[in-house]
């Protein structure tokens, strides 16, 4: 049984759930089902980020404990994933005593090794991405991500000694034939961290002085871990508080592309240093604008998921999400470019598909074979998923719709249904089988609707009850 273990990162627990952690979520939630299907043993673990100065200070803004807020908030993320059906099989927090002992354990491995050592620390921190910044990262100054001046600090940190881990970085990634090797996905993103690693890179401070909600270092207690050390362990940690260690390395780690260095780089260089394999392959996908403006809580043109699950229901979010353009690519999203998808490609495409050939079946009395045990996965359709290819995979599916379609204007059964009922049964027959065809390949990304339609089309007697996918505006 082939093993695929898939991680979406792991959340900052005071953020409030958008859609920009929902596209991440859903397309590794179409993953997961997907590998279901064809009979992988299936793990899917994603969570939240609980450590750290951001999640300390709006505790304190609260006035609760931390570990109290964290307690408070972490559900918003469990919540929002309900209304989108994510079918994670753990949902891990780094507050979890398990988690913190198995980061304290990998921090003793990496000092003892000599790969941890006490230095000075100066630099630009940037307190919205909680990390020290190089004069490359900035765009005028800022922060690009938070647009605001990092501002000068200086400390005595832990380091971790990166800079003895570029070559074998580089030869990881390159070399399919390397024990540590590991892809980066798409190609663009891996020949930008190639070129970056080929320039060089310095040790980094893992820890904090002035941060106190973190986990300790544990030969001095004046300093806590830096989160990202923290928070990127969950993933290896996942699997061992399941009891399931041998489903370590993670198959694929999805993650947008702002945070592809740590997982590219940092965190195989940490793995390989303690003597662990790294993941098999990080996979960073795009942003999105929002109607050409970057998503922001100062423009106010962020997009919460449960907005788009009252407007579109859960499979019509989980659809539009990932239809919309190319997982590695960036793009725009816009509510009205949604709207107009939803009515042509769900209430028109499927929804129309699907009430006509029942109301058809239904006035031919048709009696229909039960369904195939086991449904074929077609070839293209399976490349496209595991090449990440979402939107085309989705596109050869409506591809089928529109097949069907033109099959039901050529032959015409509601008039063979009067002039030829053997006929009219034979077409009818077809349809029903092309579509469950299509409710098949439907299954992981839309997993309520195909399971209403396998109930539908499960047959002897079909009856066209109401639309999927009523028409909006
Ligand atoms: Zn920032």
């Amino acid at each position: 049984m082939k093993k695929i273990y898939i991680t979406t990162p792991i959340y900052y627990v005071n953020d409030i759930p958008h859609v920009g952690h929902a596209y991440t979520t859903v397309a590794a939630d179409v993953l997961a089902r997907f590998h279901r299907i064809l009979g992988d043993n299936t793990f899917f673990v994603t969570g939240t980020d609980e450590h750290g100065a951001k999640v300390a200070e709006s505790a304190k803004k609260r006035g609760l404990k931390p570990k109290a807020f964290c307690d408070e908030v972490a559900p918003n993320f469990v919540e929002a994933w309900k209304k989108l059906n994510i079918s994670y099989d753990y949902f891990i927090r780094t507050t979890d005593p398990e988690h913190e002992k198995i980061v304290t354990d990998f921090l003793i491995t990496l000092y003892e090794k000599g790969d941890i050592y006490k230095g000075k620390y100066e630099g630009l921190y940037c307190v919205g991405c909680e990390k020290f910044l190089t004069e490359v990262d900035l765009v005028d100054g800022l922060c690009p991500f938070h647009r605001k001046e990092p501002t000068k600090q200086s400390e005595e940190n832990y380091f971790f000694r990166l800079s003895n881990y570029i070559e074998t970085l580089i030869k990881a990634i390159s070399d399919p034939k390397d024990p540590n090797h590991y892809k980066i996905r798409p190609d663009s993103r891996f020949n930008e961290v190639l070129s970056k690693l080929r320039l060089g890179v310095g040790d980094i401070s893992i820890s904090r002085a002035e941060v106190t909600w973190g986990i300790p270092i544990p030969w001095d207690e004046s300093q806590t871990i830096y989160v990202w050390f923290d928070a990127l362990l969950n993933y290896y940690s996942a699997p061992i508080i399941n009891h399931r260690p041998d489903l370590w390395p993670a198959d694929l780690q999805l993650m947008a592309k702002d945070i592809l260095w740590f997982h590219a780089v940092i965190w195989p260089a940490m793995l390989i240093a303690a003597g662990i394999r790294p993941p098999k392959e990080v996979f960073a996908h795009g942003f999105f604008t929002i109607e050409g403006e970057k998503m922001s809580k100062t423009i106010g043109n962020v997009i919460l998921p449960e907005q788009l699950v009252e407007k579109f229901g859960t499979d019509g979010t989980r659809y539009l999400l990932l239809s919309e353009f190319p997982f590695g690519s960036d793009g725009d999203i816009s509510i009205d470019r949604f709207i107009k998808r939803y009515n042509s490609d769900l209430a028109n495409g499927l929804g129309n598909l699907i009430q006509r050939v029942a109301a058809l079946a239904e006035k031919a009395n048709l009696t229909v074979p039960a369904p195939a045990e086991n449904p074929i996965l077609d070839l293209p359709y399976r490349v496209a998923l595991d090449e990440l290819s979402f939107s085309e995979a989705l596109a050869y599916i409506w591809k089928k719709i529109s097949d069907a379609d033109k099959k039901i204007e050529e032959s015409k059964p509601w008039e063979l249904i009067k002039k030829d009922p053997e006929k009219a049964d034979a077409v009818l027959d077809n349809l029903i089988r092309q579509i469950r065809e299509i409710v098949e390949l439907l299954l992981p990304f839309m997993p309520e609707t195909a399971e209403k339609l396998q109930e539908k089309f499960r047959g002897p007697k079909i009856k066209a009850g109401v639309p999927l996918f009523p028409r909006i505006s």
